[in-house]
């Protein structure tokens, strides 16, 4: 019943968002992706090891504005940028990052930790090259993924962020792509990637395939409101288009846990004490 609410809620954010407009079949329904994480829900498991990230900045390519987010797209035709470790059997190339994020700061991240929202949220896109040969066939399969979730919170400049803020007016319209070279998104990686949480879930833009290995940060980063007014000042449309709209809101709404497990590389019960100004509205 749970997961049938949480498709009919789906399908009316199609009709919000330009990569919504036709009906989508979504497979099987009950490993979908975003999910709240509740904390004392998850599971502690000792046996998940850090994360290793080995990015080549110069695997670092192009820009382009999908007319949903924007994508920092990595050669992946070699192993030169990976991800393996955590929860993962196999070695992951990196293809592309992007991000999620609201018209406020109050909101914009598609997952959430005990129902708080984050401004934005971060996503490195990797595949399984241990198995696969091509992102497209790695998509429709079972560890076919892995994506790393990174929550974004305004507060200071992130200056690592900047190069890529400073490249986003050359694509303002859906469609536009710029070449873009040597960024590393390691900068983009909180301090500590050894706590996170992980679980299987899907892709949350079509063709949203239950084939990802999900490990959101527990540990966000910030970004300054400037930064992110520059994300907002790009156009979910083409420059021939009569209306222009501005890319907001560009995230899913939540899915139905469906009784899935999310694990934790880390003891909840060792965490400091949320503090009392984080328990105010
Ligand atoms: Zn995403």
């Amino acid at each position: 019943m749970d997961c049938c609410r949480m498709k009919e809620a789906a399908e009316h954010n199609m009709k919000m968002h330009p990569m919504w407009q036709e009906p989508l079949a979504i497979p099987g329904g009950d490993r979908q992706s975003p999910i709240d994480i509740v904390i004392r829900k998850s599971v502690y498991d000792s046996e998940l090891k850090p994360l290793v990230t080995d990015y080549d900045p110069q695997t670092c390519q192009q820009i382009w504005n999908n007319g949903y987010s924007f994508l920092v797209e990595y050669d992946d035709t070699t192993d030169k940028s990976t991800v393996k470790g955590g929860p993962l059997q196999d070695k992951y190339r990196l293809c592309q990052f992007h991000f999620h994020w609201g018209e406020s700061n109050a909101w914009g991240s598609e997952h959430t930790v005990d129902r708080k929202l984050f401004s934005a949220e971060l996503h490195l896109v990797h595949w399984n090259s241990d198995k696969y040969s091509l992102f497209e066939e790695a998509v429709m399969e079972e560890n076919g993924l892995a994506v790393i979730g990174v929550f974004l919170k305004v507060g200071k400049r992130h200056e690592g962020l900047q190069k890529l803020v400073d490249a986003l007016p050359a694509i303002r319209h859906k469609n536009s792509v710029v070449d873009f070279n040597r960024f590393d998104p390691a900068c983009l990686l909180p301090s500590n990637t050894d706590d996170y949480w992980t679980y299987h879930g899907s892709l949350t833009t079509p063709p949203l395939t239950e084939s990802v290995t999900w490990m959101v940060m527990k540990q966000h980063i910030e970004v300054s409101h400037d930064q992110l007014a520059v994300f907002r000042s790009l156009l979910f449309t083409a420059a021939d288009e009569e209306v222009q709209k501005g890319m907001v809101n560009n995230f899913r709404v939540q899915q139905s846990q469906c009784g899935r497990t999310v694990r934790s590389s880390f003891s909840p019960f060792l965490q400091e004490a949320p503090s009392a100004e984080e328990g105010k509205h």
